[in-house]
């Protein structure tokens, strides 16, 4: 990028932040952000490559209009986007230091179980309570930024059903391939279920994925995500109606793959007001994410550019 050599550290096992997706031998699911909108002319040419590649495919979102979805999960166009960077997963960084008086100094980043690393420039991009524990107190207008963000949890349920492929179009008659199901309920906020198949063992998999609404996910938050994981998936089955496009009684019963997931920081509910700093020039650090953009990929996409820029000039 412009020349300069970037790193990016990420604690997490697999690529993504809430744009991941969990994957099992027989179902997958991304299990944070389902879709995103797009605008921006440089953030489309990303999504452009992406539908290219047939990574990612559109559905019209009954509000939204246009929506890009992972084809059928985002994990391709994400491994895809992250070749082009240097990307050390399991990078947990648990300290920021330099000295106040010293802003020229390089940054020393430290790393649970690593070596100190050293950078010149810092751009932190995670959820904003966790970039204000990280920042510097001596930090202080950034550290108030990054205190005035706040976000809504969201507990997930991932839930798979293994059917032999000769009966999919009983339960999916009209488009066997592929049929995103769009659903809402007093306890669920959206689900979406996708379709794989293996032809060679003559079955076909269903990874159903659904989210809780706010009020659910913060009632629920500190519960064992797997309880609620039950809970959501008996609603989903008790709430989706038997339609020409689904025949949920065609279901087998049985259920091959159920998890839950906590989200603790999962959308942003109030974005930081743009009269709050996001770099400090002086010491070369800025920050980044969603919180200081929109509750949106795409947002915290553009987010990430200003604050690289910010610092490149
Ligand atoms: C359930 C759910 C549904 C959503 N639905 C949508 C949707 O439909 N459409 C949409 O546009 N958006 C949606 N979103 C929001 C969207 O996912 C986010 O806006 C976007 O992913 C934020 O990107 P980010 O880079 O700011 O943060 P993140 O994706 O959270 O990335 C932060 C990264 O920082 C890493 N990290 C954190 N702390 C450390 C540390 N100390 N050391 C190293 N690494 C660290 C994390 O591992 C993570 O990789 C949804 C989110 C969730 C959770």
């Amino acid at each position: 990028m412009h020349g300069k050599e970037v790193l990016i550290l990420d604690k997490a096992r697999n690529s993504g932040g809430r744009l991941s997706t969990r994957r099992h031998p027989l179902f997958s699911f991304d299990h944070g952000a389902q879709f995103f909108t797009a605008k921006d002319t440089e953030f489309l040419q990303i999504v452009q490559s992406g539908l290219n590649n047939s990574e990612i495919t559109t559905l019209t979102h009954p509000q939204k209009g246009k929506i890009y979805i992972g084809n059928p999960v985002f994990h391709p166009f994400v491994s895809r986007l992250k070749e082009q960077f240097h990307v050390e997963q399991n990078a947990l960084v648990t300290q920021i230091n330099k000295s106040p008086d010293k802003p020229n100094e390089e940054w020393q980043i430290s790393i649970e179980g690593r070596q100190t690393i050293h950078a010149k420039n810092l751009i932190l991009t995670m959820p904003a309570q966790q970039t204000e524990a990280l920042l510097p107190n001596y930090l202080h207008a950034l550290k108030k930024t990054a205190l005035q963000a706040e976000f809504l949890p969201c507990i997930a349920a991932m839930a798979g059903i293994e059917i032999s492929a000769s009966d999919v179009t009983l339960v999916n008659p009209e488009n066997p391939e592929l049929l995103p199901l769009l659903h809402e309920s007093e306890v669920i906020s959206w689900s979406i279920a996708k379709w794989s198949h293996n032809s060679a063992q003559d079955a076909a998999y269903l990874s159903v994925m659904i989210h809780a609404n706010p009020q659910y996910s913060e009632r629920y938050l500190e519960q064992d995500a797997d309880i609620s994981a039950d809970k959501l998936w008996s609603e989903w089955l008790s709430s989706i109606p038997n339609s020409h496009n689904f025949n949920i009684s065609a279901l087998p019963t049985h259920i091959s793959y159920l998890k839950g997931h906590r989200w603790r920081y999962a959308k942003v509910s109030k974005v930081v007001n743009e009269s709050h700093p996001f770099v400090d020039p002086s010491h070369s650090i800025a920050l980044a994410g969603d919180w200081l953009q929109g509750p949106r990929i795409e947002s915290a996409w553009i987010s990430g550019r200003n604050a690289a820029l910010s610092l490149l000039s």
